[in-house]
């Protein structure tokens, strides 16, 4: 029996604005003390009137323009009430019938809708009760919501791995899903029949990458369980407890109808067309190098392996380094493609072993410089790493420091000369061998004038140069 599990994402994510989505008090996700950034807009105290956020709707417009969506013209919002300590007004403002963008792809998922809405207040649960901290409150949050045309949680991460590129090229928002920045749900039902889809259960409380796949895989299997058991899956809200690795129920699902949506009689309605900075001429123009684009120009241009492109587009640092090393390399495409493997695994292992990825003392041209001495052969692999290490700690200039620390490669015939008529006079037994046809002794024989060399030599000129000596 083959099931076909079907995925849907709804995506949260806050947005980077001066102020608040319908007030001035400022949009701070990093304020610690509570109650800081609040007035009496979102703290909805009666009488107050909610005024729209110019750079929140042109953030949505802007994302919409990159996913090749369509704009709405006439957009409103909408009240959806219900009732919850961190929601003051017993309603949150949203949008409903009329979206500011329909349709649109991002990593190959089709999108079905992006709209703008109002965060709540986040509640605060420890020993003393329950508190609610309304710096939060108001925060203008982007809702994205794709078509159910996932069949795998692999596509589920790489699309939220995408939007996060995504949202932080167009420093839309910063969207780091540990600190809540953005959030993730899935719709997920299991069809046991072809051409028939199963009851869908959402899973909240994604709050990592890692744990995007984990929860569907987890869900998927759960709802399958179910089915072999002769049981059915019931519509519910499910949490995702990262500890025990398990989805939990929350709550039974309410239907949208519940919510009593209506049009927010407190806002004006948005002709999108009579807002100068809302043309799509303006919007496309303002479009910085996408993730994809940059991608694709990485592989193409510096003949990158796909992972590799990924490692380097992740971060704006990355990216800002990546590409300012290569124009120091002067944008050779072998040089450059170099680079990005030393950036990758020596300068990422560097990271990971740190946990910050701190190059203060690790200026681009100083890290070019270091790649012309690999590419050169002055420079070993070996050498490259161990100057790699004292440059990220203590900077410096590259050569000078291969130099103090006897990692400069031996390209002097004459030196290399003398130590390979040693290890010929002493290595008899291997020499014999080699002439004898046996390949193997020859590695042997290298890695003999290597030790001689103290590492210092090239290895690719003393294979030369024994294979020559020794013909
Ligand atoms: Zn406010």
């Amino acid at each position: 029996m083959a099931y076909r599990p079907t995925i849907g994402l709804e995506v949260h994510a806050e947005l980077k604005t001066n102020t608040k989505m319908f007030c001035s008090s400022r949009n701070d996700p990093d304020e610690t003390r509570p109650n800081t950034n609040v007035c009496p807009v979102c703290l909805a105290h009666p009488g107050t009137l909610p005024v729209v956020n110019h750079e929140a709707v042109w953030h949505v417009l802007r994302i919409g323009t990159a996913v090749g969506g369509r704009l709405a013209d006439f957009s409103e919002f909408d009240r959806k009430s219900y009732f919850y300590p961190d929601i003051p007004k017993g309603y949150q403002i949203s949008q409903y019938e009329h979206p500011l963008v329909s349709g649109g792809e991002l990593a190959g998922v089709a999108l079905t809708r992006i709209h703008l809405e109002e965060d709540t207040a986040s509640s605060i649960h420890d020993v003393e009760g329950t508190r609610v901290d309304f710096n939060r409150a108001g925060i203008p949050l982007m809702e994205l919501v794709t078509e159910p045309v996932i069949h795998d949680s692999g596509t589920a991460g790489r699309f939220a791995r995408e939007l996060q590129l995504l949202l932080r090229t167009l420093e839309a928002g910063d969207a780091n899903l540990e600190k809540g920045e953005m959030r993730l749900e899935a719709n997920i039902s299991v069809s046991a029949r072809e051409g028939e889809l199963g009851t869908k259960v959402e899973v909240k409380n994604i709050n990592s990458f890692r744990s995007v796949e984990r929860a569907i895989d987890h869900e998927i299997q759960r709802q399958i369980e179910l089915i072999e058991n002769g049981k059915s899956v019931t519509q519910e809200t499910r949490g995702w407890d990262e500890g025990r690795q398990a989805t939990f129920h929350q709550r039974f699902k309410e239907g949208s109808a519940d919510y009593r949506y209506f049009p927010e009689p407190d806002l004006p309605k948005l002709r999108i067309s009579d807002i100068e900075t809302f043309s799509e001429k303006k919007l496309l123009a303002s479009l910085p190098e996408l993730p994809w684009e940059r991608r694709a120009r990485y592989q193409v241009s510096y003949a990158l392996k796909e992972s590799d492109a990924n490692y380097l587009i992740t971060t704006t640092d990355r990216i800002n380094f990546f590409d300012a090393v290569a124009r120091a390399l002067g944008e050779d495409a072998e040089l450059t493609a170099l680079a990005a493997n030393y950036i990758v695994s020596d300068l990422g292992g560097i990271f990971a072993k740190k946990g910050t990825e701190d190059i203060a003392n690790l200026p681009p041209a100083h890290f070019a410089k270091l790649i012309r001495l690999v590419a050169s052969g002055t420079l070993s692999s070996r050498g490259a790493k161990d100057t790699l290490a004292v440059l990220v700690e203590n900077g410096g200039d590259p050569e000078k420091i291969a130099q103090e620390r006897g990692l400069i490669q031996i390209q002097d015939t004459g030196t290399l000369q003398k130590v390979i008529s040693d290890v010929i006079r002493e290595e008899e037994k291997a020499v014999a061998e080699y002439r004898g046809g046996k390949e193997a002794a020859m590695q042997y024989l290298i890695g003999k004038a290597m030790q001689k060399s103290h590492g210092a030599g090239n290895p690719g000129m003393i294979r030369e140069m024994l294979a020559e000596a020794l013909t």
